[in-house]
């Protein structure tokens, strides 16, 4: 009988795990298991009435990189090449990125003549911070939070602003609890082997296996700074499920895994209600925590590792405006925690991906909000009502971008728990858990945004490195 590897949760990770699984010379039998009706996970896109693209969740890829390259290479396996709607770096939502502070959106300033010129909101040329970052010395921790790192590397100004609005642009998080060695690894190692993160940025760039493809020509050619699919960013996942069930892999939805028990042979045994599944090896993409809970008593020191990575929650306000126009033309704007506590930005979809407007001319915005405003609103237990989130997101829409008249479409969507936080220390819970994953040899492998990395790009390339383990390949084949 051959192998069997159940994978567990069919997002963008599991989605992945499965696709390379599938793609091996000679692979297992597999089994995706997703909780939900749907897969995707927070990919998802939905239709306005007059065929607007709204994205509930992630809504530009990054093309930049190995990791950017190894995405735009899966989109073209997928054919779905003609579907990609670019953002050419010469266009203003490549260009403009704007942090409102004092009551005003302030364009961050770009190239080498913007980093000599004052740019408000900061006091002097953001130049001084680079010559700050050149003369510190190598920090001397295994790890420090965000806040710590960039107020020793690059003062307390961009700390306060730039990184602050970062991390809730990123993790809808705090960079005073964020770690800097997890959250942006690439900043982290810059300074360790280079001692600068501008050196570092600057000698480090290029590394690594070059993928080839005439997307990923053309992305390097046009300078592409992110990219969406013309029926958005689900058009993906549903992709990945049509060539799965191709490729005779087992999809199963709606059926969410309570509980995973070690038999005598050493498989598993996975619980899934009222019938149950055998694997000789599980790749587990579900959240950390979720999985901590479904361990079996033998796994406890590896699920007190993952229950202590948490997750936030973001609503997200999809607003349609007719006939509006925004005071800025760019990808949209951030706003630092001592601006305001509520709002963690604002993007304006319609700049990057116009061709997802919809017959209705006019704009389409996505408010994020989020951070410690909704953290002690939620350990306070208060009703999170639709009509709190759309009351501030149209109030940040009205203050922040001046659009006063009210949107001729709302989408309100809570999503809980849904952006993982790598505290300071986060390194350390991997590192238990990976030993005590090789010491055990459990046949579970760990993938997902809950471990190193929560952008699409990285969700995917987990995917990839746990198939790679569970197969015993090199993964940078
Ligand atoms: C609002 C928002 C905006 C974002 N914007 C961007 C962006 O612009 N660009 C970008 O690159 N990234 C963005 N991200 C991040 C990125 O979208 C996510 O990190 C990524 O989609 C997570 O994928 P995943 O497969 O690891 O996890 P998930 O999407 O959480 O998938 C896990 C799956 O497991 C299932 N599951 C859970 N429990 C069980 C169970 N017991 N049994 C079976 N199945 C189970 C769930 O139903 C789910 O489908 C954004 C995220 C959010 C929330």
């Amino acid at each position: 009988m051959g192998r069997t590897v159940v994978v567990l949760g069919g997002g963008i990770s599991g989605l992945a795990a499965s696709y390379y699984l599938s793609q091996a010379p000679c692979p297992p039998k597999v089994v995706l298991v997703e909780g939900s009706e749907r897969l995707g996970g927070w990919i998802r896109s939905v239709r306005g009435p007059d065929g607007a693209v709204f994205e509930l969740g992630p809504r530009g890829i990054r093309p930049a990189g190995p990791l950017g390259a190894r995405t735009l290479l899966l989109v073209s396996e997928l054919g779905l090449d003609s579907e990609v709607l670019p953002v050419r770096g010469d266009h203003p939502a490549a260009q403009n990125r704007f942090l409102y502070v004092g009551g005003s959106l302030h364009a961050l300033p770009s190239g080498i003549r913007g980093l000599l010129r004052p740019s408000p909101p900061f006091s002097k040329p953001l130049f001084w911070a680079g010559l700050r970052d050149l003369t510190t010395p190598r920090g001397k921790d295994p790890d420090e939070t965000v806040h710590s790192f960039a107020q020793r590397r690059l003062g307390s100004e961009v700390a306060s602003l730039a990184m602050d609005s970062l991390c809730r642009g990123v993790f809808a998080g705090n960079s005073r609890e964020l770690s800097i060695r997890s959250c942006f690894p690439s900043l982290f190692q810059a300074e360790q082997t280079h001692r600068s993160i501008l050196l570092g940025l600057l000698l480090g760039a290029g590394r690594g296996p070059q993928l080839d493809s005439a997307l990923i020509r053309q992305a390097r050619a046009e300078r592409w700074s992110q990219w969406s699919l013309r029926g958005g960013l689900e058009t993906l996942p549903q992709a990945l499920n049509a060539h799965l069930t191709s490729r005779g892999v087992t999809v199963l939805q709606g059926q969410p895994v309570c509980g995973l028990s070690l038999q005598a042979e050493g498989r598993w045994k996975v619980s899934l209600g009222d019938s149950s599944l055998e694997a000789d090896h599980i790749i587990s993409a579900i959240p950390a925590s979720v999985l901590s809970k479904l361990l079996p008593a033998e796994a406890a020191p590896l699920a007190r590792a993952l229950s202590t990575i948490t997750a936030v929650s973001v609503a997200v306000v999809n607003l349609q405006y007719r006939g509006a126009r925004l005071p800025v033309q760019g990808f949209g704007h951030l706003v630092p925690s001592s601006e305001d506590p509520v709002i963690l930005g604002i993007v304006y979809d319609s700049v990057a991906f116009p061709e997802q407007d919809g017959s209705t001319p006019g704009l389409r915005l996505t408010v994020m909000l989020g951070g410690s405003w909704l953290q002690t609103l939620e350990a306070r237990g208060c009703v999170l009502s639709q009509e709190l989130f759309q009351q501030e997101a149209e109030k940040a829409a009205a203050t922040q971008l001046g659009l006063n008249e009210p949107p001729s479409h709302c989408l309100v969507h809570l999503h809980k728990n849904s952006i993982p936080q790598y505290t300071l220390g986060h390194w350390q819970k991997l590192e238990s858990a990976a030993q005590f994953l090789a010491a055990q040899k459990l046949p579970l492998t760990l993938a997902g945004a809950s471990y190193e990395g929560v952008a699409v790009n990285d969700c995917i390339e987990s995917g990839r490195q746990a198939v790679a383990r569970v197969l015993g390949t090199e993964p940078n084949s």
